[in-house]
């Protein structure tokens, strides 16, 4: 997915993050171990549960296998760790006007809505960067007139919705008089505080597609993608002073089971979130993710 990014351009930046979620109920009380930990902050251990340790041992082999990544997080790590490690270190660059993207991999069930969106008591990256984007526009707000917008959007089977407005029905892609492309008729929101934000967010959450999965839960198969322009404009008078647009894309995309990868990123500051369970019983599809993030780099 990410491989036609360069990696050699500044404008091109991809961080490839890990996140270990704890152990759930479900997990302990099918008698789960753990076999995914992290070493250091960048290196991540996977241990094959299936492999009998007297055979690996008579071979002079290992049963772990070592992972590296920019950032490691396990259980230990706050909402706020995860963010400050990832997205913040961008922001400064969207008022700039560099593009920015964070999205969040994995299998269902491993955190990605977690970490993107967060819970009431553990609020998660979106609130954050939006948090201090205004923060950072308020301090510039001297020398810089900025006007901020925001559209959430959902891609299912392919087809998009404006959870700010599901009532439009499905939206089409087009290309602007400027060679971009746009989404046709997506609502795009004014606004200047986080909690509205917030708010609209959660309001939007409530649109999503769900549907049951195989393991009888309501899980998300849509990828939501949240998008927020800043549009800036110097306040000393010039008239041919170009407007600097930076864009911010949230994305927690679908459980990687069954989602085919859509090409993020562009002329774009990337980080992904990589997110696995740390239980046994989970162990395939965490190495598979783990390879698959690997290769991401
Ligand atoms: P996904 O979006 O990848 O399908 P969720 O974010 O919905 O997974 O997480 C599944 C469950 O695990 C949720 O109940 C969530 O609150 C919980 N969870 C995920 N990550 C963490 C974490 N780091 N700490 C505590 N609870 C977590
Ligand atoms: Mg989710």
């Amino acid at each position: 997915m990410m491989k036609d990014l360069p990696g050699d351009s500044k404008d091109h930046q991809l961080t490839v993050a890990l996140r270990i979620r704890p152990m759930n109920e479900a997990e302990i009380e099918e008698g789960a171990t753990l076999v995914a930990h992290k070493v250091d902050n960048q290196m991540v251990v996977l241990m094959d549960p299936s492999e009998d340790p007297d055979d690996v041992l008579r071979a002079n082999r290992s049963r772990e296998k070592t992972y590296m990544f920019d950032v490691a997080f396990d259980f230990t790590a706050t909402q706020e760790d995860v963010y400050v490690a990832t997205m913040k270190n961008l922001i400064e660059g969207v008022i700039s006007g560099y593009n920015a993207t964070v999205f969040a991999y994995g299998p269902t069930g491993t955190g990605k809505t977690y970490t993107m969106l967060g819970i009431d008591s553990e609020p998660g990256i979106y609130i954050r960067t939006l948090n201090d984007l205004f923060k950072a526009i308020e301090e510039a707000s001297e020398d810089m007139d900025c006007s901020v917008y925001m559209s959430y959007l959902e891609i299912y089977n392919e087809m998009i919705r404006d959870l700010l407005n599901p009532a439009s029905g499905y939206l089409d892609l087009r290309e602007d008089a400027k060679g971009e492309i746009r989404i046709a008729g997506i609502t795009e929101v004014s606004t200047s505080n986080a909690k509205e934000i917030m708010q609209l967010l959660t309001k939007g959450n409530k649109q999503r597609t769900q549907e049951p999965t195989a393991a009888n839960k309501t899980s998300s198969r849509s990828h939501a993608i949240l998008q927020v322009t800043v549009k800036q404009k110097s306040r000393v008078k010039n008239i041919n002073e170009e407007v600097r647009v930076g864009k911010l894309f949230m994305v927690d995309l679908a459980g990687t089971e069954r989602a085919a990868q859509d090409a993020l990123g562009g002329n774009s500051r990337t980080v992904m979130i990589t997110h696995i369970s740390p239980a046994s019983t989970n162990f395939e599809e965490s190495r598979n993710t783990l390879i698959y993030a690997d290769k991401a780099k």
